[in-house]
């Protein structure tokens, strides 16, 4: 056998020679496999590709018998090359015959081989089939051999990804690559979006695979390395590095995959290869990626994520790549794919080329999925690996309803698809047409329907959806969209513009919600253990007044000689509002000193987010002019289940006894009080929930625009008191049989109730 140690870098510039001439894809292939078996002198070289079937189909061979291309066929798992593609790890064989995996083909006639090594085809951690060399002597590769053959395997994973082989498979099969998928994850937004994938982190592509000199990729990749050092010590250095949005235990996990020596000879040694530096990283990427997806257990699937990440910074570094494909090149009907985002990230996107939001991770009730439902836009959560299965520009759909996604699908299921878009378009008009008729529910009790806000984009849904004004403008998401802190004058404007589109109805603007986990960039906070429960809204707007009372004047002065309605969000002790007031008297005062006309109006208000206020709701109403509860953070805080943790956010149910018992007990504070009450969260928007609020005695709920028609469709037969008959005895009754949600399903469905 010859010293191979020259041979990967004479082998690879000949296969980029080939790769660049005018040549037909079975050619190109067959020479590829000849100049392989030659350069590593084997007797054999053959190329298996994975189709979409799950077979893996011989493409190409030099050695074995010509007839068996096209021709042998294994499935995944199945003989030494299924087994290599399942488990995406080489195979490096003396005596081939005696693997218990070994299955012999009779078409092939490579009964006479011995020795064998086969390595996976990968493409950012996917199989895209197997190459594998063999002899007829007994013999064991090397590993630089088996180094080797990786490296050429990643030319032939350029061919099949480049589509080149789709000329030469055969009518009605399809290569994996582009194999139709399904991912089952949770609907977190309603609709169905059909469009193109954009990844929010896209993979940088490596087209520049075979380096002129390794010395010099040698020196690049230490330096890009040095940097991405640098970066991630002074990003930990950082007190701040949770506003960051970049907790710290993944920064340190990045930082000990950053000095991991194991990972940089792994480069090295590919470069030594004849890899260029980036194409490197790449290969010890996807290899690595390629053994770590077949992992069970979450912690370690989880620190593979952190891995990909850190290789594509360092891919980032090494090409210039700087990131998203945000703006003109971005397709008109994008479906974002991302394994987490902030809200203000998403914001980041133009809404009208959006058509959807895949998240791996995320909860229903986590700010970005808040946001895309005041966008309108469907959202799919807990899509797992949906992420390393696309790619940018493939075909998608997400249907948000049923919590599906559709990745490359094919003509039957987008068909489908299309119709269902159709009748969910019909449905949409018979909602519309309901938007002029008054929400009375059958026994006669107006309820006021109110939608939250907090952009000027959601504006037009007002008139729109007919909802009875804005119940919650959530007037952090100026703030998070934002690159430096708004000032007055632009708050001022901003709000102005809000009450002019408003049209004279109503707007409930709340004060500053930032810290916890709405992320705002320009505002240093401090590093918390737990930032739910930390430095956080109004806690943060009483020790920063100058941020609450800028706020303060800008709506006092946006509503001059019109009724200003405000709220204060996470309140915990009646203290605090009497600290803001004190605070809004004295804009007053300075406002009417300098001349400025004032509010026709000032309806004073506070959520109800915080458990504590429960045992001081008496208290409470005698200070402010009304109450508002936000379920998400009650809900979150009475559970003690972190509403952007999927994993326990949806443990407990908010139509359950503990949670509704807690509402009932808010109505009739609110009734002994007569202070007016509404309900802001998520749970105002669904049906069936919205149904069980009134039942409780709410009668006004703020929601997603989106789902006024829903809920409003639903109370138009809803008899109230009967359900709050019902609803009061399940709630009472100290031996339950049913759970509240199932009681309050049989009770829609038995008086025809669409929910
Ligand atoms: C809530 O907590 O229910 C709420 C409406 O506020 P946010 O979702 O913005 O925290
Ligand atoms: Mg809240």
């Amino acid at each position: 056998m010859r010293d191979l140690s020259a041979g990967p870098r004479v082998l690879l510039r000949r296969l980029r020679e080939l790769m660049a001439e005018p040549l037909d894809p079975q050619e190109r292939l067959d020479r590829i496999v000849r100049q392989i078996a030659s350069n590593m002198v084997a007797e054999v070289c053959s190329v298996y590709v994975l189709r979409s079937d799950g077979v893996l189909e011989l493409y190409a061979t030099e050695g074995l018998n010509p007839e068996a291309v096209h021709l042998s066929q294994l499935k995944m798992g199945q003989g030494l090359v299924g087994t290599i593609a399942a488990s995406a790890q080489p195979l490096n064989l003396s005596d081939a015959q005696a693997h218990p995996a070994f299955r012999y083909l009779p078409e092939t006639g490579e009964e006479i081989y011995h020795s064998f090594l086969g390595v996976p085809i990968l493409r950012a951690g996917r199989t895209l089939g197997v190459l594998v060399v063999q002899n007829k002597a007994s013999r064991t590769y090397r590993e630089d051999e088996v180094e080797a053959l990786e490296t050429t395997a990643m030319v032939i994973a350029e061919m099949i990804a480049t589509g080149e082989l789709k000329k030469i498979t055969k009518p009605g099969l399809e290569l994996d690559l582009t194999r139709a998928v399904t991912i089952e994850g949770d609907g977190y937004n309603e609709g169905i979006g059909l469009g193109h994938v954009i990844l929010h982190e896209p993979r940088v592509v490596v087209t520049n695979l075979l380096n002129e000199d390794a010395e010099s990729e040698v020196r690049r990749l230490a330096e890009a390395l040095g940097s991405l050092r640098i970066s991630i010590d002074d990003m930990l250095s950082r007190r701040d590095v949770a506003t960051e949005g970049e907790h710290r235990e993944v920064l340190e996990t990045y930082r000990m995959f950053a000095y991991d020596q194991g990972w940089v000879r792994r480069m090295e040694e590919a470069i030594h290869n004849g890899l260029t530096a980036e194409a490197a990283v790449e290969k010890v990427q996807s290899d690595t990626k390629a053994r770590m997806m077949r992992l069970t257990d979450p912690y370690l699937r989880e620190r593979m994520h952190d891995f990909d990440d850190l290789a594509n910074r360092l891919l980032r570094q090494l090409t210039g790549f700087s990131g998203r494909s945000i703006g003109e090149g971005m397709p008109v009907d994008a479906i974002i794919f991302a394994r987490a985002m902030g809200a203000a990230e998403l914001l980041d996107y133009p809404r009208e080329r959006l058509r959807g939001l895949v998240l791996e991770d995320g909860a229903v009730t986590s700010h970005v999925v808040i946001v895309a439902r005041a966008m309108g836009i469907p959202v799919v959560g807990q899509a797992v690996g949906a992420v390393a299965l696309a790619e940018n520009g493939d075909a998608a759909i997400i249907d948000g309803d049923d919590g599906q996604l559709h990745l490359r699908p094919v003509s039957d299921v987008l068909k489908a698809y299309e119709e269902k878009v159709r009748l969910r378009a019909r449905r949409q008009e018979q909602f519309r047409a309901l938007r002029d008729v008054d929400p009375v529910t059958k026994d006669g009790k107006r309820i006021s329907l109110m939608m939250n806000a907090g952009l000027i984009v959601d504006l037009p849904h007002l008139p729109e959806s007919g909802a009875d004004g804005i119940g919650l403008f959530r007037t952090e998401l100026q703030f998070m969209i934002a690159s430096t802190m708004p000032k007055l004058e632009e708050q001022e404007a901003f709000y102005r513009n809000v009450i002019r589109q408003a049209d004279g109805l109503p707007i409930t603007f709340r004060a500053l919600d930032i810290g916890g986990d709405k992320v705002v960039s320009y505002f240093r906070a401090h590093e918390e253990e737990n930032p739910a429960l930390g430095w956080r809204a109004i806690r943060l707007s009483l020790d920063r007044p100058g941020l609450l009372r800028t706020q303060l004047r800008a709506l006092l002065r946006a509503s001059a000689d019109a009724e200003l309605r405000m709220m204060l969000p996470m309140v915990t002790e009646v203290a605090e509002i009497h600290a803001v007031r004190d605070l809004l008297q004295k804009e007053v005062q300075h406002l009417s000193k300098f001349g400025h006309s004032l509010p026709r109006k000032l309806q004073f208000g506070a959520m109800l987010e915080v458990p504590a206020l429960m045992w001081q709701l008496d208290e409470l109403m005698a200070e402010v002019d009304f109450v508002s509860v936000g379920s998400n953070d009650l809900f979150q805080f009475s559970m003690a289940a972190d509403r952007g943790n999927a994993r326990v956010s949806d443990r407990f149910d908010m139509l359950g006894r503990p949670f509704l018992r807690i509402l009932r007990d808010i109505v009739r504070a609110a009734e002994r009080n007569k202070t007016p009450l509404t309900l802001c969260g998520e749970m105002a928007g669904k049906p069936l929930s919205a149904m069980a609020l009134i039942g409780l005695g709410f009668r006004s709920v703020s929601m997603a625009p989106t789902s006024i028609g829903p809920v409003k469709a639903m109370l138009l037969s809803l008899d109230a008191d009967r359900l709050t008959e019902t609803l009061n005895a399940a709630l009472d009754d100290r031996q339950p049989r049913e759970p509240v949600r199932e009681l309050l399903t049989r009770f829609a469905a038995e008086n025809g109730i669409p929910v």
